[in-house]
């Protein structure tokens, strides 16, 4: 029984952070790296306008004014940051957390920090499996507990419903690319 998909967008060969003129977002006073991994810099600027989503290589979802409009009119729980230099995009903050089953992934921890609670490494996403979960999830959008890369390049997994996941697949969006979770 599939109980939820993984969403992802392809890179957009743009940095949100790193190497780039940004403003001084949080870092944790231990490992140095960002707290907050939905910071927005303020001159962010996309440079391919296709996708309806998609990802910065370090950090992030910059989603567009449709996929906005579509969570809008399904009342997910969702925000949506305005990015000042890019009018018709957004950057995608989720909010309600479903937990990774990242022992049954297998995923690789390495380098807690125990100010920030974040891996200095956590490698290994897909294909994935959450923790409580075991009839599909209500229409929505989520996010896991655990953020996926290293050091200042991590992200958490946008995770849909499959009534979700029928409902985009009929908004024909661009660049969306799905991976189910299934449980026996
Ligand atoms: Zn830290």
């Amino acid at each position: 029984m599939i109980i939820a998909y993984i969403l992802f967008g392809y890179d957009n060969d743009t940095f949100m952070y790193e190497g780039v003129e940004h403003t001084s977002p949080p870092k944790c006073p231990k490992c140095g790296h960002l707290i907050d991994f939905d910071y927005t810099n303020p001159y962010y600027q996309l440079k391919k306008k296709i996708s309806d989503l998609s990802h910065p290589y370090d950090i992030g979802t910059i989603v567009s004014l449709k996929f906005k409009e579509f969570c809008e009119r399904n009342r997910y729980n969702v925000r949506f940051k305005e990015l000042e230099r890019e009018a018709n995009f957004y950057q995608l903050v989720v909010i309600d957390k479903v937990e990774y089953d990242y022992e049954r992934r297998k995923t690789k921890l390495t380098g807690f920090c125990d100010v920030c609670k974040n891996y200095e490494q956590a490698i290994g996403a897909a294909p994935g499996y959450l923790k409580h979960v075991t009839r599909p999830l209500l229409d929505g959008i989520y996010r896991t507990d655990l953020q996926f890369g290293a050091g200042d390049r991590k992200r958490y997994l946008i995770i849909v419903s499959p009534e979700t996941y029928e409902k985009m697949k009929k908004e024909k969006f661009k660049g969306l690319y799905f991976e189910k979770i299934e449980v026996q």
